[in-house]
């Protein structure tokens, strides 16, 4: 079997990385070992980046439809929420939306944009050529073949396509392992999001859609079990009425399972034409609900960069900047990660620090600035050094509102629903000398005050929503700075 691209592993972030390279044209073939999706969602929680995202290729309101807007998020269960709704973006909420149901999407879109999902093959090796990858797997049929130009490995935390590239997942094993079931609660908590902190160990509840509970229990004080050993609903009881001093009437359990705070990070994102991305590139603790999150936002780094690439029309820089910003954002994840576990030290003193962190949180700039992480809308990528420098530069823009040349309103999101890059042009025309048909041309004005806009002549907006460079200023030296992007990103 030949492809363009091979993606091995279609949970979330296989998926959301097939549905860009479809998008952008490139022939796509996923190879997915389950049948079936899970029922079971490990994750509950999309952050508003992500959110973005999706608005920024125009499937935002399918997820909408299916969840629950939440306008705040948490940082290692403190008391004080964080607030997203003061954030600068449009989506200033996260969403309650199960990871099967997002799975399903996604899932949904990736087919409808072309490409193709095998289940029920499994791969059992990669091994890379001077021009391609060669990728074995097994379905029915028996063992197969598939070649490619390149191949991401989105298949999770034990990633065969990590090991098989030799890239090295640097880090620690687990040593704290929490429970967590899906059932139903007689006598549930008032609050629709319960979370407690205390000597004993910690509990979240959390309603799900199908009238059941999402229960997340850490005790750290009982022995700690394998993550690979059964759970038990006695277990999940006895741990429950020891921290909180009630078991709340659980029963019924529909799924049970152990999560750690193992942590490790892929060393590199690429070797040569592999790719990882999502669990497959870095597995943490489920604190703040940012690993899911993270894979998607990965995905959708790589996408447009990696189809750049399969049709001949990357900057020589391109592909290698995959590694250098999804590697450092990971990072940053990793260290809010570190934070957040390091404030569940279920002691006296571990306490102490507890209060004073949550009466931090009700400084507006503290909460600011968690709240940024956590939603990854602080995000921003390093500037071009190759490109005068200019404030915007790797900057994450938000869906800004417009009015066009002709007077008419528009959102800038509008313009990446293709996933192309778009040069928006503030200041009059475009320079003369650029003639490309993978640029969006847009002439508009600012319908907003943005401080962070005011010389701007033109962005080159990257199909993720980063300024690739802007141009300040006016007249001919505008435009050359203009006609020098252009060149560095490759359109001229
Ligand atoms: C308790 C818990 C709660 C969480 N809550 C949140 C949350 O609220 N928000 C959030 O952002 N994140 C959360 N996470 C993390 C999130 O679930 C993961 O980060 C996410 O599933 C990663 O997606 P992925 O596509 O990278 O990997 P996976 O979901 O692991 O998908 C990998 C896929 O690859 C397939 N595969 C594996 N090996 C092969 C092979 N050899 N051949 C073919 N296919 C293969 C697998 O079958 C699977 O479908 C939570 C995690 C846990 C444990």
């Amino acid at each position: 079997m030949e492809t363009q691209a091979a993606i091995i592993g279609g949970g979330p972030v296989g998926l959301m990385l097939a549905s860009e390279l479809a998008l952008a044209g490139v022939k796509t073939t996923v190879i997915e070992r389950l049948k079936k999706t899970v029922p079971y969602s490990k994750a509950l929680i999309m952050h508003p980046r992500t959110l973005e995202l999706f608005a920024m290729r125009g499937i935002l309101g399918r997820f909408l439809d299916k969840g629950t807007k939440v306008s705040s998020g948490h940082f290692s269960m403190l008391d004080t929420r964080l607030d997203f709704s003061r954030l600068d973006s449009k989506q200033n909420y996260s969403l309650m939306l199960p990871q099967a149901e997002t799975e399903r999407l996604l899932e949904e879109y990736a087919s409808s944009l072309g490409a193709d999902i095998i289940r029920g093959a499994e791969a059992v090796a990669l091994t890379q050529t001077d021009d391609g990858v060669e990728t074995v797997f097994r379905d029915e049929s028996g063992i197969r073949t598939l070649r490619s130009l390149y191949a991401a490995g989105t298949d999770g935390a034990g990633s065969l396509v990590r090991k098989q590239a030799g890239i090295a997942f640097l880090g620690t094993d687990a040593d704290l392992i929490g429970t967590l079931c899906d059932a139903v609660l007689k006598n549930p908590p008032e609050s629709a999001f319960f979370s407690v902190c205390r000597l004993q160990g910690s509990v979240v509840i959390v309603p799900l859609s199908n009238g059941l509970f999402r229960v997340l229990i850490v005790s750290p004080h009982a022995p700690q079990k394998r993550k690979e050993e059964p759970v038990t609903e006695n277990e999940l009881k006895e741990d429950l009425r020891e921290i909180c001093g009630t078991d709340f009437g659980l029963s019924d359990p529909v799924w049970m399972s152990r999560f750690g705070n193992a942590e490790r990070q892929a060393e590199q994102y690429r070797s040569g034409r592999v790719f990882v991305a999502g669990d497959a590139a870095h597995i943490h603790f489920p604190a703040g609900g940012q690993g899911l999150n993270t894979g998607l936002q990965d995905a959708f780094n790589l996408g447009w960069k990696l189809a750049a690439q399969i049709k001949g029309k990357a900057a020589p820089h391109l592909l290698d900047s995959y590694h250098q910003e999804r590697h450092s954002t990971g990072k940053e994840v990793l260290h809010n990660i570190k934070t957040q576990i390091k404030l569940m030290d279920f002691t006296e003193s571990g306490m102490a620090l507890r209060d004073t962190m949550t009466a931090l949180l009700d400084f507006q700039e503290s909460n600011r600035l968690l709240a940024g992480k956590v939603s990854a809308l602080d995000l921003h990528y390093e500037p071009d050094p190759e490109l005068p420098p200019h404030r915007l530069n790797g900057k994450r823009l938000p869906d800004i509102e417009l009015t066009l040349h002709d007077g008419r309103p528009a959102r800038l999101y509008d313009f990446l629903h293709k996933g192309a890059f778009v040069l928006l042009s503030l200041r009059g025309s475009i320079p003369a000398g650029i003639g490309t048909d993978s640029v969006e041309f847009v002439r508009a004005e600012l319908s907003e005050t943005r401080a962070d806009w005011d010389d701007v002549h033109s962005v080159l907006i990257r199909p993720d929503g980063h300024a690739a460079w802007a141009a300040g200023g006016s007249g001919r030296e505008a435009e050359e700075t203009v006609l020098a992007g252009m060149e560095r990103w490759g359109f001229i």
